[in-house]
């Protein structure tokens, strides 16, 4: 089976997420706004109201995804429904374009911001060269997607149901893929949870995937 994972919002957490993914093997994705990062970190917003969300700076952003892929988040993460079409297009174009000129590769993958998307944004995506975009729904069968642009991961990495769908997923060598943000692990001892739960997908008998792979390569390779 396969094992896919990726993150958004591009905060100072995924240093420490990417610290344990390199411990244990583990291939991610990490989906970026180009627009609203800074010469200098600065603490974004509050998560739940008690842990303040710090993003990274521009500067140091080649240096921290260094090893793994970045995707498009949008340029500035707006709710691409609720603004003009020519913006919401400006939004996801100039997004690529800018991770493309900072990484120097081609940007394959998207992320919806807060999960918006519709028939319209969707043909944008794909016709800015986005080979998939996800969602934040979930699916039982991830892949391959009714609609590359409307990708549904399996379940957030917090989910209850975590193992459950992991296992159906693997009894069918299918792909199992999650999300999440990087700042939803507040606690030490969520900081561990994660790394175990790492460690055990490494474990299996699995392969960890680059998300723009499982659509640009043949089965088998
Ligand atoms: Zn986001």
């Amino acid at each position: 089976m396969k094992l896919a994972q990726c993150w958004d919002d591009g905060v100072v957490d995924d240093i420490r997420v990417i610290e344990i993914l390199r411990r244990h093997g583990a291939k991610a994705s990490f989906n970026l706004n180009l627009g609203l990062h800074l010469e200098n970190r600065y603490a974004g917003w509050k998560y739940q109201n008690t842990k303040e969300v710090w993003k990274l700076a521009s500067q140091e952003l080649v240096q921290v995804y260094d090893g793994f892929l970045v995707a498009n988040h949008s340029l500035n993460h707006p709710c691409l429904n609720k603004i003009p079409a020519a913006e919401a297009e400006r939004e996801i174009r100039e997004g690529k374009d800018a991770l493309e000129q900072l990484f120097g590769y081609a940007v394959k993958g998207f992320a919806y911001p807060f999960g918006v998307h519709n028939e319209a944004i969707e043909e944008m995506i794909r016709s800015t060269g986005h080979v998939y975009a996800r969602t934040t729904g979930v699916t039982d069968k991830v892949f391959p997607p009714a609609n590359p642009m409307a990708f549904h991961p399996h379940c957030h990495f917090q989910d209850p149901l975590f193992w459950e769908k992991f296992e159906r997923a693997r009894q069918v060598d299918g792909v199992f893929y999650f999300w999440g943000h990087s700042y939803e692990i507040i606690t030490e001892e969520q900081w561990q949870a994660f790394e175990q739960t790492i460690a055990r997908l490494s474990a299996q008998s699995a392969t960890w995937v680059d998300l723009p792979d499982l659509f640009e390569k043949p089965a088998g390779m």
